[in-house]
């Protein structure tokens, strides 16, 4: 009798066990990436926010971090074309290049590999749309200054929802193509004044080309369109349930750099900062997304040797081939740890959703 009431004691158990055991053990993997590129922005660029910036950084609220090293196939110091198609296509190459090997053979890019798999991706940057970061996302081109090139491939890419400048190699070319009708064919809602169209609506993909060139600089004035397009494009995105991939660019971190002008570097890391926060505040009330940010390269040997923008000091006007740093947030955040390549963040990327 004893043994019985034991062996049903026992049976009570193992069932109870074996309802919670299963959710336990399975690991959570995210659904949507939103990748995130300072361009130029190196660990002195990032902590310079910490110092500038009114109000709490977002940086501060990534749970894992890494290093990585930008250089190209055959270059130590590498350009921001090199180094976005080692991101985008997992490969490295030489400079110039956007989305092809070394032997200028076209390479597939991750916003491809994840529309294969029914993502929506976007792109959201304050250069041009056809700058090298970018076009790295959907373009292939042996040289990143083919820009008329690139505002075709952007017209017959993956892209969903777009938003940056250049309005000029869409309308002011060589060939004499309006580009933007062409996107307007391929089924982009076009907005060239502002994001204030905007209506949220999946049955259309969105271009917004704000500038003839590039955005504006923090200090002329571009105020808070790069959060503002980084959240829209992530409410946008979201409702796709099989996933997004979303890129985001602080673009003129780098020209900031180029040119030794601190103002104009810090106010854009601080920008970049913010549009960091709408992410992460979608990545925390969401669960199912991984947010990265890194950079391509560190850009003019930046030093904080002050406490005023004037103190600031530069060693060079080019890139350097410093590592930069690498924060992840989110499920399969503990893959993007230690040091790596640039290249190996697209199998990253790929090895944590699938
Ligand atoms: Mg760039
Ligand atoms: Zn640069």
């Amino acid at each position: 009798m004893k043994n019985i009431f034991l062996s049903i004691c026992l049976l009570a158990l193992s069932c109870a066990c074996t309802q919670v055991a299963p959710q336990k053990s399975k690991e959570k993997k995210p659904v949507n990436v939103i990748f995130m590129i300072g361009d130029g922005m190196g660990l002195a660029q990032v902590s310079s926010a910490f110092y500038f910036k009114d109000g709490s950084v977002n940086f501060k609220r990534f749970s894992e971090i890494g290093l990585i090293n930008t250089s190209t196939a055959v270059e130590k110091i590498t350009d921001s074309a090199a180094a976005g198609t080692a991101f985008s296509c997992g490969e490295r190459t030489r400079k110039k290049m956007i989305g092809m090997s070394v032997d200028t053979i076209s390479m597939p890019n991750i916003t491809d590999t994840l529309t294969s798999l029914n993502y929506k991706t976007g792109i959201v940057v304050t250069s041009s749309v056809t700058d090298a970061t970018p076009s790295a996302f959907y373009g292939h081109v042996p040289s990143r200054y083919q820009y008329e090139k690139l505002a075709e491939q952007l017209t017959n890419s993956n892209i969903d929802f777009i938003a940056g400048g250049g309005l000029n190699c869409f309308v002011n070319r060589n060939d004499g193509v309006n580009q933007l009708q062409k996107m307007e064919e391929a089924g982009f809602a076009v907005d060239t004044v502002s994001l204030e169209s905007f209506d949220c609506n999946t049955d259309k993909k969105y271009a917004f080309i704000l500038a003839e060139d590039n955005m504006p600089k923090m200090p002329e004035g571009r105020g808070d369109y790069l959060p503002t397009a980084t959240q829209m494009s992530i409410e946008y995105l979201s409702k796709n349930k099989d996933g997004f991939f979303l890129m985001v660019e602080g673009s003129q971190i780098d020209w900031a750099g180029h040119r030794n002008n601190a103002e104009h570097l810090i106010t854009e890391v601080i920008d970049f900062d913010d549009a960091v926060g709408k992410a992460l505040d979608f990545a925390e009330k969401d669960g199912n997304t991984l947010v990265i940010v890194t950079a391509d390269h560190e850009t003019a040997g930046f030093a904080l040797s002050g406490d005023k923008y004037e103190d600031i000091s530069f060693a060079l006007t080019n890139h350097t081939a410093s590592m930069v740093p690498f924060f992840a947030y989110g499920p399969g955040a503990e893959n993007f740890t230690g040091i790596f390549d640039n290249k190996d963040v697209y199998k990253k990327i790929l090895k944590v959703i699938q």
